[in-house]
């Protein structure tokens, strides 16, 4: 509990040039991995510890153009967005499972990332913000934040997505037969009336939901 009410110093002696300072005693031990890949003097990617205020979780999707075409679903949970990376992206027919593959941590600034990951570092490629917003539990538990945790936990976890492009019920679903470290989930569309069997949402959108760009005018 005593990481949520640690305060971010502004300005002062510790204030160094170019991006803002590090939160001092805010270690957040689960984007070790996330920075320990990240070399923040190459990339503009967020280096996180920014802020941990009560509101509505956040998710977004962005579009990623590594080595891989993928989109990286980020739900917030516990002060970070737990991240899936979706190789064919997300599908509203609830008859299609996608596969999403757990990675890192990543900080909730990253919601407002898009732009360029310079080649030679990790992830490197164009990142676009596909699709953004709030979520809710989708579950039967009476409380609906033990519900949103209990339900990451056993991996059997049901949400409400409240987007631009996506909305309405899904869950994931945490397969048994994953590789440590790496779990491997399936993202599944559940049956409401923002299903749309058939079609194809993640071609039917090639824009930046916050800038209206294509890839190609996001890298150029
Ligand atoms: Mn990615």
């Amino acid at each position: 509990m005593s990481k949520r009410t640690t305060t971010r110093k502004k300005g002062g002696p510790g204030t160094r040039s170019g991006k803002p300072a590090k939160t001092a005693g805010a270690p957040e031990p689960e984007l070790t991995e996330y920075r320990r890949k990240r070399d923040f003097t190459r990339t503009a990617e967020p280096e996180g510890g920014g802020s941990r205020a009560r509101h509505r979780p956040q998710f977004v999707i962005q579009k990623h153009a590594a080595r891989n075409l993928h989109y990286d679903l980020r739900l917030e949970q516990d002060g970070v967005m737990k991240s899936w990376a979706v190789p064919k992206g997300p599908s509203v027919d609830p008859s299609v499972k996608r596969l999403a593959v757990q990675v890192e941590d990543h900080p909730i600034e990253y919601n407002e990332f898009e732009g360029i990951i310079p080649q030679d570092e990790y992830g490197g490629g164009t990142v676009m913000l596909w699709d953004r917003g709030t979520y809710s539990y989708g579950g039967t538990d009476p409380d609906p934040q033990e519900g949103l945790r209990r339900g990451y936990e056993k991996g059997d976890f049901k949400f409400i997505l409240n987007g631009k492009r996506l909305k309405g019920s899904w869950a994931l679903v945490r397969m048994r037969n994953d590789r440590p470290g790496k779990p491997q989930w399936l993202l599944i569309k559940q049956k409401d009336e923002y299903a749309a069997p058939g079609s194809d949402v993640a071609a039917e959108h090639q824009t930046s939901v916050a800038t209206g760009r294509t890839m190609e005018e996001i890298s150029g």
